[in-house]
């Protein structure tokens, strides 16, 4: 069999891990795409699915998650307290205890420790944050040997590369490549062409490591103060053998770890497989007080010792997250990696791309900067803020949130410049958001481009065609001239609207009805739809408003500016506000800017009853359709007959990331099914357009490689059964699936006004 070249890229994984550097986030995307793409979508979409089964077992699965919240929660706010407590039963268990400040102090206690056992020889279980503080390298200068002994992390070290992934830190390698990895490294004839070989092989090296070994190093999963427990969760037992053979056993783990009490254990134990690679319970669960009693057998070549047992608590930045009003959620985390593999950008690059020196994913960032510097966060730009890991985070952490205040932190950073003042002041940022990069400022205030554009359609039509613009928007405001710009239409929704209630519509029967919001995206770059949305509407007698249009926060929060996003949530409010004094439900045809009003402006606004009552009276419009007609018993196959649609009955439909986090695109699919279209749904978590993340240069080639997905269901759909009409909810995803199959792309209500044959 050929054996794969060890490295088909030019560029090393350590040598762009971290991302201060801007170059080094770009070569991270060309290498990850070019080499392990394929690998790191395989190995993250099977923990996704089986994420998704094994948490539709557990019967009190948002009860549990709430238990797991506000255990994390109490045990943060009473930290110090707990540690002290902790201390003390360590000590009484017979155990040493150390509370390090920083990487430094921890690797210096680690490294006495060791020197005053004269070991030679360290065997290691898998430890995120031993290479948070990095143990290995520190040891090693002192002559010591350390053994990796997770077969992940073996295979790391024999690749001299940082982990991708918390849970499987080696999930970006194929078979393939690791066979070339052991047949480079190793001198050997062995067969290594499957999973049981290699596996099989790394054992025989390993198991000589264990009998050998004078020390043992672990993490800890979770640590109890009442006792001084450890929880350990693996699946392969080499965990259970650092914690017992060797003598000596020092456990390392970051402050946030500790929980009251070992009772506590519980919930985590259910959650943390499910959530992580969707198993019910992991192969081994040990839960230990240390120091444990001796092993009624001595290894060969080894004396009988005492056993002595060392916890090593690091705070290395985690008082300041503790005290950080947005980064304190971060230690809330249980590591798990739902969020990593739920996350389509996660899922197209792993870890080495969307990850720092240490931690990955969408969570990573907020790590990075707590336990490193803010710069080192650069990674987190590739958070779309698709909202896709917020339901599945065991312990409900709003992810994307805190990655936009990292952008916002990032942003602040930067030098300020006349241009990008006068810029910000004329397109609607707020002052403190002035500073920010123009392209940020330009993508931030979409509102005010979709407001000039559309008054000079037919110039900006024209000119967004022209070579040389589109060279100028590359160089200035980082629009990828590969991507086509969507066309500013004659006459926004808002005109549309008002034009037709000039003409006179047929008197509805449901009052107070609905006030459709006249989002930025609809308004200016949809109308069409936003009309289809009314006639569905009015089709099921529903009494239709539309709002003025004026921008939500969507657009400023997803660079960062959360200033600007702030200012104009309390606009957004401000104008809903007599609507829902009224009695109107609120429908927005943008899924995104329903997630604001569902989500986000928890995060922006001030008054909790408004937040609260936008966050209970908005819908998706064919949420509001659908649940109209299923309470009123109306006959939707004869309101909206599908054989009568101008387009055609076949249907491939993709709901948008936030329209399925919000709880409202299973309403689309059953209201097109009743009224009798064939439906084929997409299963991918994002389209990879995500708002202007798929326009920016930076970012084109990741977006398509994660669209790539997309559009293969989509060829696959039509393999299977002949053509489909391509259907789907968001803006974005409209310009990514024409983008990728160059066809035409109609909204749900598009398809149903096409049967009302008005
Ligand atoms: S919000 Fe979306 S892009 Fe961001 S980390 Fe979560 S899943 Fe990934
Ligand atoms: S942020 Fe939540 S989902 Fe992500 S690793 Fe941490 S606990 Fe798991």
């Amino acid at each position: 069999m050929a054996v794969l070249p060890l490295n088909p890229s030019d560029i090393t994984p350590r040598q762009v891990a971290n991302k201060s550097r801007k170059q080094a986030l770009a070569e991270a995307l060309r290498m990850t795409l070019d080499v392990q793409s394929a690998a790191i979508r395989h190995n993250t979409q099977t923990f996704n699915r089986n994420r998704y089964t094994a948490v539709a077992r557990i019967a009190d699965y948002d009860a549990m998650k709430d238990r797991a919240r506000a255990i994390k929660e109490k045990a943060i706010a009473n930290l110090p307290a707990l540690l002290r407590q902790l201390e003390a039963s360590v000590v009484a268990n017979g155990g040493r205890f150390f509370l390090a400040k920083t990487a430094a102090d921890a690797n210096r206690y680690i490294l006495d420790v060791l020197q005053q056992h004269r070991v030679k020889l360290v065997v290691k279980g898998k430890s995120i944050t031993s290479e948070e503080i990095r143990l290995n390298p520190a040891l090693e200068a002192a002559g010591i040997t350390v053994a990796e002994s997770d077969l992940a992390e073996f295979i790391l070290q024999v690749a001299d590369e940082q982990p991708s992934h918390n849970v499987a830190p080696a999930l970006h390698y194929s078979r393939e490549r690791i066979t070339a990895l052991f047949k480079c490294k190793f001198d050997t004839d062995l067969p290594l062409d499957t999973g049981e070989e290699l596996t099989r092989f790394a054992r025989e090296i390993l198991r000589q490591k264990f009998i050998a070994a004078d020390a043992g190093i672990t993490g800890a999963n979770l640590i109890a103060a009442d006792s001084g427990s450890l929880m350990l969760v693996e699946s392969e037992g080499n965990i259970r053998m650092t914690t017992t053979l060797p003598p000596v056993h020092i456990a390392i783990a970051g402050v946030e770890k500790v929980v009251p009490s070992r009772s506590d254990f519980q919930s985590f134990i259910e959650l943390l497989p499910a959530s992580a690679t969707g198993q019910q319970l992991t192969s081994y669960v040990s839960i230990l007080r240390p120091p444990l009693p001796a092993l009624p057998f001595v290894a060969p070549g080894k004396t009988e010792q005492p056993r002595e047992f060392h916890m090593v608590l690091i705070d290395n930045g985690r008082s300041a997250m503790r005290e950080d009003p947005v980064l304190h959620e971060a230690l809330y985390c249980i590591r798990c990696s739902a969020c990593l593999n739920v996350c389509a950008n996660f899922e197209t690059v792993g870890g080495h791309a969307f990850g720092g020196e240490t931690y990955s994913g969408g969570i990573g960032g907020s790590w990075e900067a707590g336990t490193g510097k803010l710069m080192n966060a650069r990674f987190s730009e590739l958070c779309t803020g698709c909202s896709r890991c917020v339901p599945q985070c065991p312990v409900r952490i709003d992810i994307p949130w805190l990655n936009q205040n990292l952008r916002q932190r990032m942003n602040q950073a930067q030098e300020n410049f006349p241009v990008k003042s006068l810029f910000g002041s004329l397109t609607g940022s707020a002052p403190q958001d002035r500073a920010v990069p123009l392209q940020k400022q330009f993508f931030a205030n979409y509102h005010s481009v979709g407001k000039w554009g559309t008054q000079f359609a037919s110039l900006a039509n024209r000119s967004a065609r022209l070579p040389m613009a589109r060279d100028v928007m590359e160089k200035i405001f980082g629009v990828d001239h590969r991507r086509e710009l969507p066309a500013f239409p004659a006459k926004t929704w808002e005109q549309l609207f008002h034009r037709e209630q000039q003409r006179g519509v047929k008197a509805s029967t449901i009052k107070p009805g609905v006030v459709m919001l006249a989002d930025t995206f609809t308004n200016y770059g949809s109308p069409q739809r936003g009309m289809a949305a009314v006639r569905v509407l009015r089709a099921v007698g529903i009494d239709v408003d539309l709002s003025r249009s004026i921008p939500d926060g969507r657009a400023a929060m997803s660079q960062g500016m959360i200033d600007t996003a702030r200012l104009q949530a309390r606009d957004m409010a401000n104008m809903l506000r007599p609507y829902l004094d009224a009695g109107k439900k609120i429908v927005v045809v943008e899924p995104s800017v329903l997630a604001m009003l569902r989500f986000d402006f928890k995060h922006l606004l001030d008054d909790e009853a408004v937040i609260t009552a936008l966050a209970a009276n908005s819908f998706e419009p064919l949420q509001a359709a659908w649940d109209i007609a299923s309470e009123g018993g109306l006959d939707v196959a004869k309101l909206f007959p599908a054989a009568r649609s101008r387009y055609g009955s076949r249907l491939f439909y993709h709901a948008h990331c936030q329209q399925r986090t919000c709880n409202a695109s299973s309403q689309t699919i059953e209201l097109l099914r009743t009224a009798g279209f064939d439906v084929v749904t997409s299963s991918v978590e994002c389209c990879g357009m995500a708002g202007s993340f798929g326009y920016k240069h930076d970012y084109y080639e990741l977006s398509m490689a994660v669209g790539a997905d997309l559009f293969a269901q989509v060829r696959q759909a039509e393999q299977d059964g002949g053509p489909r009409i391509l259907v789907a909810s968001g803006v974005s995803c409209h310009e990514q699936l024409m983008a990728g199959m160059g066809r035409t792309v109609f909204h749900p209500a598009e398809m149903l006004e096409s049967t009302l044959g008005w």
